[in-house]
């Protein structure tokens, strides 16, 4: 289990995110909502140790990795897939894959293993397996960041804004994934605007506003809540 513990992030002097409790248990997926700059990023960064300005605790599986750096928290299961689909475009979508097992010093039969598992999950990229990212669409690319991560067998996934600027049914086919990997008893803390895309595929919820989470609740409870759906789900 992941459990952030009285956290809070800033940068430099201006506080970005205050005293947040929260946890993500294996085989679960937690939507974490909220505007443009309400904190989302941050918190993510906070969980993976690429943002390090913080007070609180961070515990996986009850340890204290708090004073761990980003690639340890790789090491010890904990994969950002960051927004904006950081893919290395000049490299194929193999190597991209590569990149992804860096430092793990896997067999190349368990390398091959590893990426025809995530190849299975996202089978427009084996199409494309000597592609340079860079050619892929915008989807396809959002789906090889997370099949980067992936290939690590990670026990947790955070996901950055995977639906940005992405159509509904690629949106739908790429967070359907995640019902695959909590089967298989990964754990995911999804950041989305995408409030109704999210919250259908999440069994909690969260809200942060300016830094504080402001509401938790079951996915159907947030769903069916009129004020959530008013601020964050648009008016139908
Ligand atoms: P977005 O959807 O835009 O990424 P978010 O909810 O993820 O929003 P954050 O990116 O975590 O929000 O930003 C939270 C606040 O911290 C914002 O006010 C933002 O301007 C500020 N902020 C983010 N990065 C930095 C930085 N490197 N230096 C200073 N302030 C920052």
């Amino acid at each position: 289990m992941i459990e952030l513990k009285n956290l809070s992030a800033r940068y430099g002097r201006v506080g970005v995110l205050r005293e947040v409790d929260l946890h993500v248990a294996p085989g679960e997926v937690v939507a974490l909502l909220g505007a443009n700059g309400a904190g989302k990023t941050t918190l993510l960064h906070s969980v993976a140790g690429v943002h390090r300005a913080v007070t609180g605790a961070v515990l996986l599986d009850g340890d204290d990795v708090t004073a761990l750096d980003a690639a340890r928290r790789t090491r010890r299961g904990i994969s950002l897939v960051p927004a904006g689909r950081q893919v290395f475009a000049e490299l194929t979508v193999e190597q991209n894959l590569q990149v992804g097992l860096h430092g793990t010093r896997l067999s190349a039969a368990e390398q091959s293993k590893r990426f025809e598992q995530v190849l299975s999950m996202f089978p427009v990229l084996r199409d494309f397996a000597s592609r340079p990212a860079g050619l892929l669409s915008g989807g396809q690319q959002q789906m090889l960041a997370i099949a980067r991560a992936l290939v690590r067998q990670p026990a947790y996934l955070l996901l950055d804004e995977p639906s940005l600027g992405l159509a509904p049914q690629i949106v739908e086919q790429i967070l359907g994934v995640l019902e695959t990997l909590t089967e298989s008893g990964v754990g995911v803390l999804l950041a989305e605007q995408n409030a109704g895309a999210a919250l259908g595929v999440s069994q909690r919820g969260v809200i942060v506003e300016n830094g504080v989470i402001v509401r938790a609740d079951s996915s159907d409870g947030l769903l069916n809540d009129p004020e959530v759906s008013n601020h964050y789900l648009g008016v139908e």
